[in-house]
């Protein structure tokens, strides 16, 4: 069992900072007092936290309650500001692209293909110079990848490879 005070913060909250939950290396750890000694809190455990430096310096002898303050204001991103080498949980990604392409743009899109009966691009590639080729709908080539990708994502079609197979 560790015996320094560092150590023993550090094991018991498993090697991770008491504010961010990143993995905290010893070099970059320091005891934080949560009610500060300046303000007459204790030297003991229970009112020690292992924590980031950076995190330690930001906090410094601010009261309970304007740290707390400090980390409700992250609104559950708790990051501490020491900047790279220091990875959080990231939140998952949300879907994108997708969503981004005008319903209009779409139901145009797959009104021509419809219309092209069995004479459809076979091809990503010719696919994607039919849909640029609709004149009227002016798309540049981010926004063909976006239409590609939601017909994609609604199943409308199917890319394997180089091949495009269609279901509209
Ligand atoms: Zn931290």
């Amino acid at each position: 069992m560790p015996t320094k005070p560092l150590e023993r913060l550090m094991f018991a909250q498993g090697g991770l900072c008491f504010f961010c939950n990143a993995t905290l290396a010893k070099a970059e750890a320091s005891v934080e007092h949560l009610v500060p000694t300046a303000r007459a809190g204790s030297n003991s455990d229970d009112n020690c936290v292992a924590c980031c430096k950076a995190m330690n310096a930001l906090l410094g002898s601010m009261s309970l309650k304007e740290k707390i303050k400090v980390v409700l204001n992250q609104k559950g991103q708790f990051k501490c500001p020491n900047g790279a080498g220091h990875s959080a949980p990231k939140p998952a990604a949300s879907p994108k692209a997708a969503s981004s392409v005008a319903d209009s743009i779409i139901s145009a899109v797959v009104e021509n293909l419809r219309s092209r009966g069995s004479s459809k691009p076979r091809k990503v590639k010719t696919l994607t110079s039919t849909i640029k080729a609709l004149a009227q709908l002016n798309l540049g080539d981010k926004d063909v990848q976006a239409v590609i990708e939601h017909l994609k994502s609604r199943g409308k079609i199917k890319v394997s490879g180089e091949q495009v197979t269609y279901k509209l």
